[in-house]
């Protein structure tokens, strides 16, 4: 294998940079070749493809975002559409792909496999909701952007004593949610992967106002529903003055924490070594703190799951 070539895809998270730059370097290190794809599977059906040397990742470790830009790409989801992918590989004469992002990314990295076109997956996104890995790269940073935030929320919230609801991001995964919410000892947290009952929710802020409590925080996953919806029913039920924070795409962005920076480097250069072991159809992750890899296909057909646990702590700590 001569040269291979890397993409970042779907939704950017912090620490994807630092990814790239580490599979650039390890694989120049190893005599290897690398191509950057722009603009994630949109780029590579259109042949949006440079070549990538050591300075041309320099300087981007500590920078949120991507360098090699990311996109949605519906074509890619047609089997013409990744027909027209593997043709501009093969024009370019790479030999293999590695795709940064998160689980619709590796829905496309897994149609290259099956069409037998040699592919690993990093997993790159703040929701850190991919089957096969303890963490995702990105998920660290958002994690202590949401915590930096509520902190800032806490202050206003006690001087008030108000209820505040926060909603974070995640869709179908509570991670952020049940993370950021236990770090910032929220009263109650609410994921899409455990169902809520209202009345227990008010019968808690009700109990903790009569201890004396000066603010509650309720951290809410946006796949639950709307914090604003959530905050209304609230203060309606309890009286009590109920505040609503969208926290929104700041979650994305930002310098990736030393966590992620590491995770990065070390999954990038993960791959890198795969791939030069002929290995290929995995995705890389970390799991007890140890590189591991797991076939693409299998990673995927799993359901991502919360600690539970870590839910059962955030509640007992929060009484
Ligand atoms: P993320 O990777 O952050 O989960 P998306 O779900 O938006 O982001 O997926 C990113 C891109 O991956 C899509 O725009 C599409 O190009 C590609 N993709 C997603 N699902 C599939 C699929 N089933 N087959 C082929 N490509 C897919």
């Amino acid at each position: 294998m001569k040269r291979i070539g890397v993409l970042t895809s779907g939704g950017d998270s912090p620490g994807m940079n630092a990814a790239v730059r580490a599979v650039v370097r390890k694989a120049i290190y190893h005599n290897l070749e690398v191509y950057g794809i722009y603009y994630g599977y949109s780029g590579l059906i259109n042949g949006d493809i440079k070549k990538l040397e050591i300075g041309s990742v320099g300087d981007i470790i500590h920078r949120g975002g991507t360098m090699l830009y990311t996109a949605r790409c519906e074509e890619f989801k047609t089997l013409e559409g990744q027909m027209k992918g593997i043709e501009q590989l093969r024009k370019f004469g790479i030999e293999a792909l590695v795709v940064i992002g998160g689980d619709g990314s590796f829905q496309g990295a897994k149609k290259l496999v099956e069409h037998g076109y040699p592919t690993i997956g990093i997993p790159g996104t703040i929701d850190n909701d991919i089957p096969g890995t303890d963490f995702t790269i990105g998920f660290d940073t958002a994690l202590n952007t949401v915590i930096d935030a509520i902190d800032k929320i806490r202050d206003t919230a006690t001087s008030h004593e108000r209820t505040y609801v926060i909603e974070v991001m995640g869709r179908d995964a509570g991670d952020l949610a049940l993370w950021s919410g236990l770090a910032d000892g929220a009263e109650t947290i609410l994921i899409p992967e455990e169902t809520y009952n209202m009345d227990e929710i008010i019968a808690r802020l009700k109990r903790g106002h009569e201890r004396g409590k000066k603010h509650s925080i309720i951290v809410v996953a946006e796949g639950v529903g709307s914090g604003v919806e959530i905050g209304k029913k609230i203060q309606e039920q309890t009286n009590m003055e109920t505040r609503v924070t969208v926290l929104g795409h700041i979650q994305r962005g930002g310098s990736p924490t030393a966590n992620d920076r590491v995770l990065a480097s070390r999954l990038g250069a993960y791959a890198v070594e795969l791939l030069m072991e002929g290995k290929a159809g995995v995705m890389v992750g970390i799991e007890k703190n140890e590189l591991v890899y797991h076939d693409i296909d299998e990673a995927l057909s799993r359901k991502h799951t919360i600690d539970p646990k870590m839910y059962a702590l955030s509640k007992e700590l929060s009484i």
